[in-house]
């Protein structure tokens, strides 16, 4: 199988050279040629098998390149015994009639962001033998919290890489900023920049866009790539989970192979939701797809209108994960719909640059009709839904309660009572002040921490170790730099 890119269908590269390159040339996203299918009795074989016995037989419809004995290697690597608080990887627990919620967080940072980024350095490792011999693979990120950290997760101390995480110093909650500042790992540094998350991105761009720093880098036998959500590389693992998620119904006497279920998910880039497009697509039973906003409604406005428009007032809500107004993997979708018109894509995306929207074509707004659903929710609704929950018996985090509302209004709106998926992509304890404000009375005073003991005491869930640990922990990594210097400090992590 060939990938091509959304805005040039001359492109053709293998899924290595895909993740390894990361972005096509033409500034296109790659996608594969055409999407494998999988019947009735593929999906019975693999019911009664693990996440990694799965994961293997899906990643080899789409890594074709890739041998046996790799995909091997990566899977089994990267979803190992113990990676994850869960022997299932990603268990599904059903809270109400219909109401299935998938854990996607179960992994070492917390967020669902793992999923992919346990996996990605094993892609990327494996791409980088395969296409580009012996060099080392040195990876820049710029965050605004759960990407960080799980991309550090993923490519600590993993050979023939190292990475490097940009956060804007004020710009992350302090549990996330800890979580990034005392990473173990010696192919690892941190550091924070004077500005907002655009600053840090935008920096790392002009790195990466660097002709210059690009022949220095070539010269020591290093180069660039990218561990953000447009690579192929962290899309491909989520496609996984929904088809597992698919098949520990069937498992546990939910469904029977061949019913139809819908999905819920909460949605920023939409990489999530676009993986669980892949698995309809392929073949899975999949009703809606319901796309879930906070009040960053952008997704909602273009799935119910058919104009994506950026125009609008930013917020900052209590789900920061979705706060995001250019979803990037929509294009991928975009270019599926448009039976791969690369021309039209072309189009659209650049109206969205220099005028900040686009209107997609009356039959594509038809096939999106179709396909899907949307809604959102603001931050007292998103309150309201964790104590309704929490007074049902589950707890949920911020994200996934935007996801939940968002279904309930659906259920409410339509009388669809299918067996759901409801992706839930966040420990609750990640966003310990927002879910505990949701729950409790919170003292003006209680820090971080305080929160998270007072979150405990309310409630009785078990705080995840790795975010309870690092109370008292010193931050390894303390350095703050201007816009200027980060690429200073990209040659100093390097030794170059
Ligand atoms: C990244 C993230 C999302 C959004 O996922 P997309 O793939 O960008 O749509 C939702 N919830 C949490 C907790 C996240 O970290």
């Amino acid at each position: 199988m060939l990938y091509t890119s959304t805005r040039d269908k001359s492109v053709k590269v293998t899924s290595a050279q895909a993740i390894a390159q990361g972005i096509s040339k033409d500034g296109g996203l790659f996608v594969p040629e055409t999407i494998p299918a999988i019947s009735k009795q593929f999906v019975d074989s693999l019911v009664g098998l693990d996440y990694i016995s799965r994961a293997k037989k899906v990643l080899a419809l789409y890594l074709t390149d890739y041998t046996e004995e790799e995909i091997d290697m990566c899977v089994s690597g990267a979803y190992a015994k113990g990676k994850f608080s869960s022997d299932k990887v990603s268990p599904i627990k059903t809270i109400a009639e219909g109401k299935n919620i998938l854990e996607l967080w179960r992994g070492p940072t917390c967020a669902f962001k793992d999923m992919a980024l346990q996996l990605l350095p094993y892609l990327l490792t494996t791409a980088a033998k395969k296409t580009v011999a012996d060099k080392t693979i040195v990876i820049l990120v710029a965050t605004s919290g759960d990407t960080g950290k799980a991309a550090l997760e993923g490519f600590k101390d993993v050979d023939g890489t190292k990475i490097m995480v940009f956060y804007p110093n004020d710009g992350v909650s302090p549990m996330q900023k800890l979580q990034m500042t005392t990473q173990a790992g010696e192919n690892v540094a941190v550091c924070a920049i004077n500005g907002n998350f655009d600053d840090a991105q935008s920096g790392v761009k002009k790195i990466f866009t660097d002709k210059e720093v690009a022949a220095k880098l070539d010269e020591k036998g290093m180069m660039f790539s990218s561990a953000n959500s447009i690579n192929w590389g962290r899309l491909v693992p989520q496609i996984v989970y929904y088809i597992s998620a698919y098949c520990d119904l069937i498992e546990n006497g939910t469904i029977k192979n061949g019913d139809e279920v819908n999905v819920v998910v909460p949605t920023g880039n939409f990489g999530n939701i676009l993986a669980a497009y892949y698995a309809k697509k392929m073949g899975i039973p999949f009703g809606k797809l319901i796309c879930a906003s906070n009040a960053n409604n952008v997704l909602t406005d273009f799935l119910k209108t058919g104009t994506y428009d950026r125009n609008r007032k930013f917020f900052t809500t209590t789900s920061p994960s979705m706060d995001i107004l250019i979803s990037s993997n929509l294009e991928r979708l975009l270019y599926h719909l448009t039976d791969e018109s690369a021309e039209t894509v072309s189009k659209w995306m650049t109206e969205l640059n220099t005028q900040g929207k686009y209107t997609v074509c009356d039959k594509v707004k038809a096939l999106v009709t179709e396909l899907f659903d949307a809604g959102c929710c603001d931050d007292k609704e998103t309150a309201q839904t964790i104590a309704d929950t929490y007074k049902n018996g589950y707890l949920l985090d911020t994200h996934t309660a935007v996801a939940v509302k968002v279904y309930d209004e659906y259920v409410k709106a339509t009388g669809d009572k299918k067996e759901t998926i409801i992706a839930s992509t966040a420990n609750p304890y990640k966003f310990s002040a927002a879910v505990l404000g949701a729950v409790a009375e919170v003292p003006e005073d209680a820090d971080e921490f305080r929160q998270v003991e007072l979150l405990r005491e309310t409630t009785g869930e078990e705080c995840p170790e790795q975010l309870a640990t690092l109370k008292g922990k010193s931050p390894r990594f303390t350095d703050c730099c201007n816009k200027e210097d980060m690429i200073n400090k990209v040659y100093d992590m390097l030794g170059i």
